[in-house]
């Protein structure tokens, strides 16, 4: 039996919801980071324009955004062809705007993404210096309440460091870039983009049209796929693809910014997939309840997936607050937490196999669901009870009210020195894979 993506809509209530895994990528990313000379070493680089890179590169561009597609024909599970009048040709005489918009086209992302020169401050650093940005100058959603984003105004020809244009990057992908992109998107370049119908969650909430990118269900059992094998359609590989392989082309070419800031776009979608609650459709749920859950709504039954539902989506919640919490409170402290230690250590880097163009799906992300059933063990543990066991609870639409740290204060200090051994060791894989995959980028450019 193979149910419709549509019955299936509950279960993916979880992806409505506008947290990210690891909430603000760039603060972790300075701290991976800051340990590999290669980056914190690495000579500053003049700021430059997108038109300008599009314009001075646009024949190599044109091979290798021919590449990328058919390397994602041959290379992605489910991919949909782009279609031919989308691929990107150089042509010398437009203008700046339309070889723009035929670039982000041809990427297939959200042609009104902003892509300002723009920096986001390593708060570790104290008060930032320099002209503040608006939330709406770098992203096209909704700022949310209480944002504590800071943004810095660049410009070209400023001279900047590598560490920041990576970091600043890395968290960029969520400013919506892969906003409305399907057929059914309430947007116009959506039902040109040719990637279908949204597989799943609710095409009219802007956050969860990206959520097939920032996703990938590429471990579940055969059961599950035959039962819904929709949620194969997801993207993370092909973005990480198209950015990393920009990176590496921009650096040949002599455009280190943007090798600098292609890297941290594509730093991303690895980045997102080793947050178990995005590499795994149901961390910690069998098979058989999710599909028992599935066959009793749709006999009517709605209140054990109902219940589901809201835990998975509490539990995934809860844990990138206390990774948000720990990691915001230890900047202002400038106290090292065990998340920063694990994001600095380099000890394990080696041990994974150098990075290539499957290390998403065959390391990090094989990585990150197998952790999933510990993972919620531990969080079932070491959590105040109403967050992760209660479905009455909507943990969402509380958030904005619960300092968790604090609640954490009350509780055993084994136990939270539990939880934060855990979430420190997920860092540690955030840090390892990001490393490796700046090691590859740069050695495909020759660097
Ligand atoms: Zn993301």
């Amino acid at each position: 039996m193979t149910i419709s993506r549509f019955a299936w809509t509950l279960v993916f209530g979880l992806l409505t919801s506008p947290a990210w895994a690891w909430d603000n990528h760039s603060l972790a990313a300075y701290r991976a980071l800051e340990v590999m000379p290669e980056v914190a070493n690495a000579p500053s680089v003049n700021v430059e324009t997108l038109e300008s890179f599009l314009k001075s590169e646009e024949k190599t561009l044109e091979a290798l955004l021919a590449s990328q597609e058919a390397w994602a024909l041959a290379n992605l599970e489910n991919y949909p062809a782009r279609p031919s009048a989308l691929a990107f040709m150089a042509k010398p005489e437009r203008s700046d705007e339309a070889r723009r918009q035929a670039f982000l086209t041809a990427l297939r992302i959200a042609p009104n993404s902003k892509f300002a020169l723009f920096l986001q401050p390593d708060p570790r650093n104290g008060t930032p210096q320099g002209t503040a940005l608006p939330y709406a100058a770098v992203n096209t959603l909704p700022e949310p309440q209480n944002s504590s984003y800071k943004f810095i105004a660049i410009k070209p020809g400023d001279a900047v460091a590598a560490l920041a244009v990576v970091a600043t990057a890395s968290d960029e992908p969520d400013y919506g870039l892969d906003i409305n992109l399907w057929d059914d998107s309430p947007s116009d370049w959506g039902k040109t983009y040719g990637f279908g119908t949204q597989p799943f969650g609710n095409p009219s909430l802007s956050f969860a049209t990206q959520a097939p990118f920032h996703m990938g269900f590429m471990h579940e059992s055969r059961v599950l796929y035959a039962a819904a094998p929709f949620i194969k359609r997801t993207f993370p590989r092909l973005r990480s693809y198209q950015y990393s392989t920009l990176a590496a082309l921009a650096f040949r070419t002599g455009h280190p910014y943007w090798g600098w800031r292609f890297t941290g776009l594509s730093l991303h979608y690895l980045q997102d997939l080793t947050q178990p609650y995005h590499a795994s459709l149901a961390p910690g749920e069998s098979t058989f309840k999710l599909l028992g859950a599935n066959a009793l709504a749709m006999a009517g039954m709605t209140g054990m997936k109902d219940n589901m539902v809201i835990l998975l989506s509490n539990r995934h919640l809860v844990l990138e607050k206390y990774q948000r919490e720990t990691m915001e409170a230890a900047a202002q402290s400038k106290q090292d937490s065990a998340l920063e230690k694990a994001l600095h250590n380099t000890d394990k880097d080696a041990s994974y196999p150098e990075w290539n163009e499957s290390y998403l799906r065959d390391i990090v992300s094989t990585q990150a669901a197998a952790a999933g059933p510990q993972l919620v063990q531990t969080l079932l543990a070491t959590m105040p009870p109403a967050y992760v066991s209660d479905p009455s609870l909507d943990f969402g639409t509380k958030e904005d009210n619960i300092n968790l740290l604090a609640e954490l204060a009350k509780r055993d200090p084994a136990e939270r020195a539990r939880l934060e051994t855990a979430v420190a060791e997920l860092m540690g894989n955030f840090g390892a894979h990001s490393r490796n995959a700046v090691r590859g980028i740069l050695k495909a450019s020759n660097r």
